[in-house]
């Protein structure tokens, strides 16, 4: 059997460790007789995989007890919905910063429930190739809330500070994050954060799952008449089972967490490893007469590096090749073409140092 070097955007590459564990445990979990597929999520050993599931992650990300944490599903589309939905109940217009594909998307669910969305800084000016700092962010006068995107996982950007929701009067407002294509790549201060919500399909384990953490004064502020399943309080409250959880997902996201605490060490070890593989790839793009990449330095995503080839003719061998020498999923969104390297968590250094070797050969026969 051979597991080749998966860059894809996700669903992504899974640690091998975590997909042996599961193997082994696949139709016997831990004597029990049967496969954690099979289980009943009301049942004492889902629960117990659930609760390890939710301590392992408050502790890799040192999550404080005011904070929630929901493992719900939808995909993170959905939580451009339940988000206005849960902070809009005592009016107010939901903000937002402007920085590409995704955070798009969010604005316009939001316009289109409420229909209204405020954009409080844009960097479309710029052609999504910068992030608004600090001073460029001016929120609404009715601002209940500001979202952002931390990763832009297509355009390849990545904030390198988290913004401040400062109201014009002063007040802060609730900050909230789409960490979907970022969260777990290195430790960070929940405490800053209203929300933030994650589509699992990255760093966490298998599409799915959403992971919601909420600070509990959120949990007060719905809309009357929202779907119900969207409420974080119900979700809260029923310990994130107020129907048929995605338990499969579920316990393979709590064997990643165990991979990231027990076999990488925790988050700072693997926020070294992913500086060290993205300054790597990074450089040897800059290093290339072949390749390039158009985002500000500082901005440039550590898991999603999106580069073009000088002469896009090229495109096709490049990806045939690659592909040939088990290097898969090259291939940008197909929204902007030209290349992206999805390199989360679970992909290693030798994938990247695999990768950077074929650019390297293939620059050299083609370019
Ligand atoms: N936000 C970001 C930053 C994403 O990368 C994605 C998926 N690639 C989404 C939201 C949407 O996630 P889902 O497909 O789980 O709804």
């Amino acid at each position: 059997m051979t597991r080749h070097f998966n860059f894809c955007a996700g669903p992504a590459a899974m640690p091998t460790a975590v997909l042996d564990r599961a193997r082994s445990e696949m139709k016997d979990y831990r004597g029990y007789g049967l496969s954690v597929m099979e289980m009943s999520h009301r049942s004492s050993e889902f629960i117990a995989i659930a609760e390890q599931a939710e301590q392992d992650l408050r502790e890799l990300l040192a999550i404080p007890d005011n904070y929630r944490v929901l493992f719900t599903q939808g995909g993170a589309t959905l939580q451009f919905s339940a988000v206005p939905y849960n902070l809009l109940g005592q009016g107010g217009t939901a903000n937002f910063l402007d920085t590409g594909i995704w955070s798009r998307k969010a604005i316009d669910e939001a316009r289109h429930l409420f229909g209204a969305a405020y954009v409080a800084a844009s960097s479309e000016a710029d052609s999504h190739r910068v992030l608004p700092r600090q001073e460029d962010i001016v929120l609404s006068e009715d601002a209940a809330y500001l979202h952002y995107t931390a990763n832009e996982t297509i355009g390849g950007l990545e904030f390198d500070y988290i913004p401040r929701a400062v109201h014009p009067d002063g007040r802060e407002v609730p900050l909230v994050c789409d960490m979907s294509s970022s969260m777990l790549s290195g430790p960070l201060d929940v405490s800053r954060f209203g929300i933030i919500y994650a589509g699992a399909q990255k760093n966490i384990g298998p599409a799915g799952l959403v992971v919601v953490i909420v600070r509990d004064d959120l949990l007060h502020q719905a809309c009357a008449g929202m779907p119900s399943l969207l409420g974080y309080q119900a979700l809260a409250k029923g310990g994130s089972m107020v129907n048929t959880p995605a338990t499969y997902s579920w316990y393979l996201a709590g064997l990643v967490f165990q991979w990231l605490k027990h076999d990488v060490g925790g988050l700072e070890a693997m926020d070294a490893i992913n500086t060290r593989k993205a300054e790597m790839l990074y450089s040897a793009i800059d290093n290339s007469a072949l390749y390039s990449n158009p985002i500000a330095p500082q901005n440039r995503s550590r898991m999603n590096v999106p580069f073009v080839l000088a002469d896009e003719r090229l495109d096709s061998l490049f990806l045939q090749e690659a592909e040939a020498a088990g290097l898969l999923n090259l291939k940008g969104h197909r929204s902007v073409g030209g290349m992206r390297a999805s390199i989360y968590n679970a992909v290693s250094e030798q994938a990247v140092d695999a990768l950077i070797s074929f650019m390297a050969d293939f620059e050299q026969r083609r370019g």
